[in-house]
């Protein structure tokens, strides 16, 4: 595959922007059934554009004033922020303090940078295919415990485009909620505590919180291919000092006479969990060791604030072109960020005239019609189904919500 060049950036963008941007969903998406007040046009959005410049508090009277405006300056990345009391474009024409940020999503960054401790294959912003399950692991996790744990419904994950993945909430209800229980519930899904010098940082005690055990379990058929196998954590006396450093004395120094005499991470491990079983029964070194490698890692700042901005979905990311597109949970497993299309893989598939859109070209029906289906045209197609049912599911427990409060009044 050839490198990736920026550079053709100014080229693509008016292209990707006009053919191959699912804005009909995306306006759906954001306008959430149009039930509040100005909802869509309190929102949010900026605009990276070349050259670095960056353009905060856009703000739109409709999604399609919103596509005109991307078509018109093709920006580089597209941030959404929060929907605020005012339209930001006009925030300078209301009193101070009046302008405040009112809703968003609940939005979670997870980046693989947050893993280089415990990462053998790559570091900062590599990413490879076999550090790539710590993020399916971390999906797994942070999904189950806002589905069963919270009671959540709407979540869209997505690639970040890079090392990454986002996940936004998007239930009416989450919408609303404060900084501080944002930040309750970023602090109930984080485990892993401490920075570079910490070198211990997960401790569990009696009695393991549902949560941990539940999350326990999702880890546990990725562990040994992931780690024993993948990331050989085991593998040599560097890293196995590392993994003795979080088992108590005088066990440790049992295990580093015992390693050497194993031949692989897998044999290792199966002493060290026995004699931690024989030795110590109650503690939950083993549990422990497991989390410190696997368990997410998430930027809570990103998902305490109200206002904060996050890369907005089908944005292309500028370092690698790849688009950040929806991640299917049904198929979690085999998603694969090297199979993302980028914007000149998706430029060059509108290029290639295949024969059955030939015939349809000749058919004189040109226009919008037409240029609204591009990209079902293109390997981009899947994921915008994946947006597009993820939009209609929201729709439909809409109308539910509303038929039941119907019912409710036709009561009285
Ligand atoms: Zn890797």
């Amino acid at each position: 595959m050839a490198a990736w060049e920026p550079a053709v950036l100014p080229d693509l963008l008016p292209l990707y922007y006009r053919r191959l941007f699912p804005h009909g969903p995306y306006g759906r998406w954001l306008s959430y059934g149009g039930v509040e007040k100005n909802y869509f046009q309190r929102r949010e959005f900026s605009f990276t554009l070349r050259s670095d410049v960056y353009l905060r508090y856009q703000s739109f009277s409709s999604p399609q004033e919103l596509e005109k405006e991307m078509q018109k300056i093709s920006p580089y990345k597209i941030d959404i922020g929060a929907v605020y009391s005012h339209r930001p474009s006009q925030r300078n024409a209301v009193h101070m303090g009046a302008f405040q940020a009112q809703e968003k999503e609940l939005v979670f960054d997870i980046d693989m940078t947050d893993y280089d401790d415990v990462r053998r294959c790559c570091s900062s912003a590599e990413i490879c295919s076999k550090c790539w399950t710590l993020m399916t692991i971390a999906i797994r996790i942070i999904d189950r415990g806002l589905v069963e744990d919270f009671g959540v419904k709407h979540r869209l994950w997505v690639y970040s485009g890079r090392r990454g993945v986002h996940c936004w909430v998007c239930d009416d209800a989450v919408r609303k909620w404060s900084s501080a229980l944002r930040s309750a519930v970023v602090e109930y899904l984080s485990l892993v505590k401490g920075g570079p010098e910490t070198v211990k940082k997960v401790n569990l005690t009696e009695p393991i919180h549902p949560f941990i055990s539940n999350s326990l379990r999702l880890v546990e058929p990725y562990f040994e291919e992931y780690a024993l196998v993948g990331q050989d954590i085991l593998g040599s006396r560097e890293s196995w000092e590392k993994v003795a450093a979080l088992v108590p004395e005088p066990l440790r120094e049992s295990l580093l006479l015992e390693f050497p005499k194993k031949h692989d991470s897998v044999q290792r491990w199966a002493v060290l969990k026995s004699k931690v079983e024989k030795h110590k029964p109650k503690l939950h070194t083993v549990k422990e060791i497991v989390l410190q490698y696997c368990f997410p890692r998430l930027d809570v700042n990103v998902s305490k604030g109200v206002s904060h901005l996050l890369k907005s979905p089908f944005s292309v990311h500028p370092k690698t072109g790849r688009v950040s597109v929806p991640i299917d949970l049904q198929r979690l497993d085999q998603f694969d960020p090297f199979a993302v299309p980028t914007i000149s893989s998706l430029c060059n598939e509108l290029d290639t005239p295949n024969k059955e859109d030939g015939e349809k070209e000749n058919e004189a029906e040109p226009g919008a019609k037409r240029r609204t289906r591009d990209y079902k045209k293109t390997s981009l197609a899947p994921y915008v189904r994946v947006f597009e049912e993820f939009v209609e599911e929201m729709d439909k427990s809409r109308k539910g919500e509303r038929l039941k409060r119907s019912d409710l009044q036709g009561d009285f």
